[in-house]
């Protein structure tokens, strides 16, 4: 079964919005297959968010992703990375559709509380950083 990693990040955690996150992810069929609440480092934060080093919001984006603890999870289902993607919604909540977590919860276009593997190879990638052991 197809499986993506989904992250909430540090503006959800800190609001208690974690159980409301899950909540949604089980509604839609979406197992959550293991799960951990973790405080990275910049360093670390730097390395999972390499793809986006050319960005003018990387360092930022960094620096925000290492500025509290987060909730990792390994999501399992049938289509998990594109249904996670759109139960999500868009990446600035200004522009998600109604009841998307990002329009229900996210702040603004970097504290938009949480992060979905966008393809099977950063799926696989992404669940392996968190959860190789
Ligand atoms: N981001 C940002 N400013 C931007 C674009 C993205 O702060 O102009 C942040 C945002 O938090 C986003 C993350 O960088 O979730 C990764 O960007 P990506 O384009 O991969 O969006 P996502 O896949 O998270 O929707
Ligand atoms: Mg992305």
């Amino acid at each position: 079964m197809e499986q993506t990693l989904s992250i909430i990040k540090p503006d959800a955690v800190e609001r208690n919005l974690v159980e409301e996150i899950k909540n949604i992810f089980i509604k839609n069929n979406l197992k959550i297959v293991n799960e951990k609440k973790l405080h990275i480092n910049k360093e670390e934060a730097l390395e999972f968010y390499k793809v986006h080093q050319s960005k003018p919001f990387y360092d930022k984006l960094c620096s925000y992703l290492s500025s509290g603890p987060i909730v990792v999870m390994i999501l399992e289902g049938k289509n998990v990375i594109m249904e996670n993607r759109r139960i999500m919604g868009a990446t600035d909540p200004k522009n998600a559709e109604a009841d998307t977590i990002r329009k229900l919860y996210g702040i603004s276009i970097d504290k938009n509380s949480v992060h979905g593997s966008d393809s099977e190879e950063t799926a696989t990638k992404e669940i392996n950083f968190f959860f190789k052991d």
